[in-house]
């Protein structure tokens, strides 16, 4: 196996492309994706300023990096989810590499900032544990990033995961997450004139395969945390990702097909379904909510402090009835 370029001795094979690179040119083969893709989808301006939200994982980290290379103005921001070791050991990870790069890294922490973690959310509102964790995520990321004033959010998805949510939304014919499932999601304000409500968020990862991060991340020294979250057992998209890589195996080309066939034909379709709604800010927080949802039912709270306020609630039961026991003995 030969190098595409020059013909060295090749250390990553790439057959949806039908291409092989030495170390060198991979790492320019990947950064030169992130480019087009950042190109094509008119994804930031030299002049933006980029918070990159990073877990500790490969493909935050590898984002983070590439877009260094490209000379970005990039922060890089971890959000402590309070998930026992796992969390301490990704947090050690991300802190190391921003070190190692001399760059900042901004970390808040779930727990210090709302009062709970991920699995203790998930224990008082039955809430299934990743989807707390989303929930929590999407929130605090956009908050760090208006807060410390970037204008654009970067997350680490990569084509992997954009194919598997594609399939989990075809599967259940998800039409607002199919017209919201953009490689941008432009900025959005609550009213006209206003100042923002969500910033920009972008995937520049989204022409590089999950496989090709970790090489990626290999060959440029990121030593990111290589275990997988405690929770992440029972995740469909997990499972998602694992059916697409067999069809991968037998037809390579098959999950870039799919979803760049949906960006260029499909997507449009249903633009009408992305969410077109109008934006209030919340009665708890002041962060951006749908207005629709929240007349239709009479609530003026976004969906992240309505879910606070029921753990915070659940938690006040306990307190109680323990305080009730303890008094009883
Ligand atoms: S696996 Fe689930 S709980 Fe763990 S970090 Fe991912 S989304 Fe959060
Ligand atoms: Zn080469
Ligand atoms: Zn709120």
């Amino acid at each position: 196996m030969k190098c595409k370029v020059c013909r060295a001795h090749a250390v990553v094979d790439i057959r949806r492309h039908n291409a092989a690179f030495c170390q060198d040119h991979f790492v320019d083969h990947v950064n030169s994706q992130v480019a087009k893709a950042i190109k094509e989808f008119k994804m930031v301006t030299a002049e933006d300023r980029l918070l990159v939200a990073v877990s500790g994982g490969k493909d935050s980290l590898a984002v983070w990096d590439i877009l260094m290379n490209l000379g970005y103005d990039t922060t890089g921001f971890y959000l402590d989810l309070g998930i026992g070791g796992y969390s301490g050991r990704s947090k050690e990870a991300a802190v190391a590499f921003a070190d190692s790069r001399g760059v900042k890294l901004i970390v808040r922490s779930l727990r210090e900032e709302h009062g709970f973690s991920v699995p203790e959310l998930s224990t008082l509102t039955g809430r299934v544990p990743c989807s707390g964790c989303g929930l929590n995520k999407r929130y605090e990321f956009n908050r760090a990033a208006l807060e410390e004033g970037f204008d654009v959010l970067v997350t680490g998805h990569n084509l992997d995961d954009e194919v598997a949510t594609l399939f989990g939304n075809v599967l259940g014919w998800n039409t607002q997450m199919l017209g919201r499932q953009r490689p941008v999601l432009e900025e959005r304000v609550v009213s006209a004139g206003a100042a923002r409500a969500f910033v920009r968020k972008i995937k520049p990862l989204i022409r590089i395969a999950e496989r090709e991060t970790a090489a990626y991340a290999l060959i440029r020294g990121i030593d990111y945390i290589v275990e997988e979250c405690p929770m992440v057992e029972g995740n469909t998209q997990h499972r998602y990702k694992e059916a697409l890589t067999l069809l991968e195996e037998a037809s390579p080309g098959t999950k870039h097909r799919m979803y760049f066939g949906f960006l260029k034909n499909v997507s449009d379709r249903f633009a009408e379904d992305r969410g077109a709604t109008e934006l209030i800010p919340c009665a708890g927080c002041g962060a951006p909510t749908v207005a629709s949802g929240a007349h239709a039912t009479g609530e003026l709270m976004c969906s992240f402090c309505k879910t606070k306020a029921l753990a915070q609630a659940r938690r006040a039961e306990r307190e109680d009835a323990t305080g009730r026991g303890v008094k009883r003995r």
